[in-house]
């Protein structure tokens, strides 16, 4: 089991339908093989050995792609850079994991210089845009041209697929190891349950960015599906619905402060959105009123949400189009996904009640291998057999999964526990709501005290007693934020969650 018998099985069964689909370029199944082939006998002439990691430094495209697929056909390891890192972090993750091989394209070719005066290692760049290639740089086509086709390395289910980094949401980014068993299992099981809608063919669109597992995730699923990538640079909602309607895409991944934003924006309602069957979504909490308004924003789309973690590569749990027509399910996570095991357990790791809030925990083939170089943190994080994901949560008597906090953002005020997802979720009904985060900071009283941080609605204006009494109208008192802050954005990771600790920041 490998990433690329993906590729040969499409090239086998149709290898003149359109495999990768980016701006005015489409390439077929047969053309991208051979392109891969060639990339990957470039990569190996370059020095590229079995297990060496090879970095990605761009923005979304379909050399992505192709990278995904050349890295482990040459035998080595993908290593994607979050393209919301600076460079100087970019220098510390290369030297962290020796990686001496950058592919980068016309929107960070700039920031090399800066990258290769801190990590000095860096022997080869090659640049994968379309505009002339800087100086020290080889470039992408001009190496495949001059390539000769190699044979795959074709890779076996307990090697190392790839070096992936967390979101970075909670602290310090950690590499994940994963196997190709262990990003197949993920994608296979969520394709079992019909999550990529089994049989069929998606024309499925990436916006999330590519960098990140979520949206690694949906290439290998769509890619077992046989179904064309659409690939547009980064999510905007004009460009992203000028995508849907000139491709006719059927499925859509997003984040859900992604959502948002498109159907908060008037233009949305103006476009033929009739061509998207299916939307998937995860990476962070959805609030109802958010969800509610994306289930009327596209009527004849399912809807399907993931829970998961960059650690299970990356699926755990599983909403399906089912269970969002049941209003009763629209703030669960979704269900143990057919590969996965999801237990809530006590903190001496005992499996807590139905209904009673503990830390998920998590087994099964798609867990990772380990954190890169980090055998304290894996063994700590894989205690006993089970990934300990640092989420709160809870699970129901039929066996849905409730996210409520992640454990470190858990708010204690005077005793009472406060789990930021319900309260979010209220404030987010509010119409003069856009976007809210709610934290704890330190109260003399209190301990903690409930705090809110909100983006008004456009034109909106609201005052802190106001959310006060709202909340207090659907929650306990003592959940109701006791101060509100007023801003005009959220801090945002490189993968669309709320940054929390910078929320908290000025408060410590
Ligand atoms: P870091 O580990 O570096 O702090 P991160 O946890 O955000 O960053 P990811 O692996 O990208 O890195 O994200 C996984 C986390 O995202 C989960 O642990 C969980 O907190 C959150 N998450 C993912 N899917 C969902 C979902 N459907 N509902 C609620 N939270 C989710
Ligand atoms: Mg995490």
């Amino acid at each position: 089991m490998h990433l690329t018998q993906l590729l040969h099985r499409s090239v086998q069964q149709f290898p003149d339908d359109p495999a990768v689909v980016y701006q005015d370029r489409t390439r077929t199944f047969r053309e991208v093989a051979d392109r891969v082939a060639r990339f990957a006998s470039a990569l190996r002439t370059l020095g590229v050995a079995t297990g060496d990691r090879v970095a990605m430094y761009s923005l979304n495209s379909d050399r992505y792609i192709e990278y995904y697929y050349a890295v482990p056909w040459a035998g080595g390891v993908l290593n994607p850079v979050n393209i919301r890192w600076s460079p100087a972090e970019i220098a510390y993750s290369l030297r962290d994991s020796r990686t001496t091989v950058l592919l980068v394209d016309d929107m960070f070719a700039g920031s090399v210089p800066a990258i290769r005066a801190q990590y000095p290692e860096l022997e080869t760049v090659i640049h994968c845009g379309d505009g002339p290639t800087p100086e020290g740089m080889l470039n992408y086509e001009v190496l495949l041209a001059h390539a000769e086709p190699v044979a795959d390395a074709r890779r076996t289910s307990d090697d190392l697929a790839g070096v992936f980094y967390t979101g970075g949401t909670t602290g310090e980014p950690k590499g994940v190891m994963l196997s190709h068993r262990n990003l197949l299992t993920s994608a296979m099981g969520a394709s079992a349950t019909g999550y990529f809608m089994t049989g069929r063919r998606p024309r499925l669109l990436h916006t999330a960015p590519m960098f990140h597992l979520a949206d690694f995730a949906c290439w290998v699923s769509g890619s077992l599906a046989g179904g064309t990538h659409v690939v547009i640079p980064a999510f905007d909602p004009k460009v992203l619905l000028d995508a849907v309607e000139r491709h006719q895409v059927t499925d859509v991944l997003l984040v859900p402060t992604m959502i948002q934003l498109l159907v908060d924006d008037p233009a949305t309602a103006q476009r033929d959105l009739s061509s998207v069957e299916f939307i998937g979504y995860g990476a962070s909490v959805i609030s109802e009123a958010v969800l509610g308004r994306a289930m009327r924003t596209f009527p004849n789309a399912d809807f399907g949400q993931a829970y998961g973690m960059t650690e299970v590569s990356p699926i755990a749990t599983l909403l399906s189009p089912d269970d969002h027509r049941d209003p009763s399910l629209r703030r669960a996570a979704g269900r143990a996904a057919p590969h996965a095991e999801v237990r809530v357990v006590d903190p001496d790791d005992n499996e807590v009640p139905r209904g009673t809030v503990g830390e998920i925990v998590i087994s099964g083939e798609h867990v990772m291998l380990g954190y890169w170089e980090k055998p304290a943190e894996t063994a700590q994080a894989l205690r006993g057999g089970w990934m300990h994901t640092g989420d709160g949560g809870y699970m129901d008597e039929r066996g849905y999964i409730y996210v409520v906090d992640r454990i470190k953002d858990m708010i204690i005020t005077g005793g009472e526990n406060v789990y930021s997802a319900e309260v979010e979720n209220v404030l987010a009904k509010h119409p003069a709501i856009a976007a809210c985060a709610v934290i704890g900071v330190p109260d003399e009283q209190w301990g903690e005290r409930v705090h809110a941080v909100v983006v008004p609605a456009e034109g909106a204006t609201v005052t802190a007693e106001e959310l006060r009494e709202f909340a207090k109208q659907h929650v306990a008192g003592y959940k109701a934020p006791r101060s509100v802050e007023v801003v005009a954005a959220l801090p945002m990771s490189g993968a669309g969650k709320v940054l929390k600790r910078e929320l908290r920041a000025k408060y410590r």
